[in-house]
């Protein structure tokens, strides 16, 4: 019989926040894989867990997924925890669990802390669609290419960043996205927890100043709706009435359909782009 995969997540700061289901979990499987096994071996003294451990993190979450793999197959019964939150939300728990649908291992993720939902609820901002972002990526190419996508995202904006990059990012985030509204989540669920509402510009100036300390998830208004729709219909009026056509017509649509989806995108009716392209071909 195969073992499995529990994903167990595990407080972001306030020990009181692990479920009652991890801590039975992390007793009765037979190893627990941990991002970091200093650090973990005090949350499991804590609770009075003796269960074996081994490590798994970004330096060997391949070469390591082989081995937990095979171990699995021979029934063993592993749980995996990452430094802190929920496995597989921004660290190598993905790789494994990823491995483990490809060997056909069944995965088990149990909930609790996350620092991207901590910070979203408490935030303030409109938490019914949001885009999870976690780290923009570090290579510059990359990172604009991600910064133009989330201009025009209308969805809530959920980012992590290390306090020594903190104060580039705001400004980076401010010089891309203009300015908006934004929560600041700082330290959550710890002692000096602090959902700080401010804008972007406000918080870029603010951290040129200061020096960021602790964690923090920064959540950011998505751009207005309105606008948005302004702005792609700005820039579909730009390209000629035929040319647009062309597009839907070479995907396969009817004149019809075609005409159909060329109105919704430039915000008018059917009726006056079969007028405009008539006058385009009387002239
Ligand atoms: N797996 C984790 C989760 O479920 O949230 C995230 C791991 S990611 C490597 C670490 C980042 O999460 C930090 O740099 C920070 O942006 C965010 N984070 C983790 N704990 C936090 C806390 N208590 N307060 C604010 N942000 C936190």
């Amino acid at each position: 019989m195969n073992g499995r995969l529990y994903l167990c997540a595990t407080p972001i700061g306030n020990l009181e926040d692990i479920t009652l289901r991890v801590l039975r979990t992390l007793k009765e499987v037979d190893l627990i894989a941990a991002e970091d096994t200093r650090h973990s071996r005090a949350l499991l003294a804590h609770f009075d867990i003796h269960t074996p451990m081994t490590s798994y993190h970004e330096h060997n979450k391949y070469e390591k997924a082989e081995q937990l793999i095979r171990k699995m197959q021979d029934g063993t019964q592993i749980a995996l925890i990452t430094d802190a939150g929920t496995p597989a939300i921004s660290d190598p728990g993905e790789v494994l669990a990823a491995a483990c649908y490809e060997a056909g291992i069944p995965v088990t993720s149990l909930p609790g802390p996350c620092a991207c939902i901590t910070g979203l609820t408490m935030s303030g901002l409109p938490a019914r669609r949001f885009a999870f972002e976690a780290f923009l990526p570090p290579d510059k190419k990359e990172r604009r290419r991600i910064l133009e996508e989330l201009k025009k995202e209308t969805r809530t904006i959920v980012l992590y960043e290390a306090p020594h990059h903190l104060a580039d990012t705001l400004q980076e985030l401010y010089e891309s996205l203009g300015d908006r509204r934004m929560a600041l989540c700082r330290e959550l669920t710890k002692k000096y927890e602090e959902g700080i509402r401010m804008t972007l510009r406000e918080a870029a100036d603010y951290y040129q100043k200061e020096e960021p300390r602790g964690e923090f998830v920064l959540v950011i208004e998505g751009q207005n709706v309105k606008e948005a729709e302004e702005e792609k219909q700005a820039a579909f009026a730009e390209q000629p009435l035929r040319e647009h056509l062309q597009t839907y017509l070479d995907q396969g649509l009817d004149r019809k359909e075609a005409m159909r989806c060329v109105a919704k995108d430039r915000g008018c009716s059917r009726r006056e782009i079969y007028q405009a392209l008539l006058s385009e071909e009387e002239e």
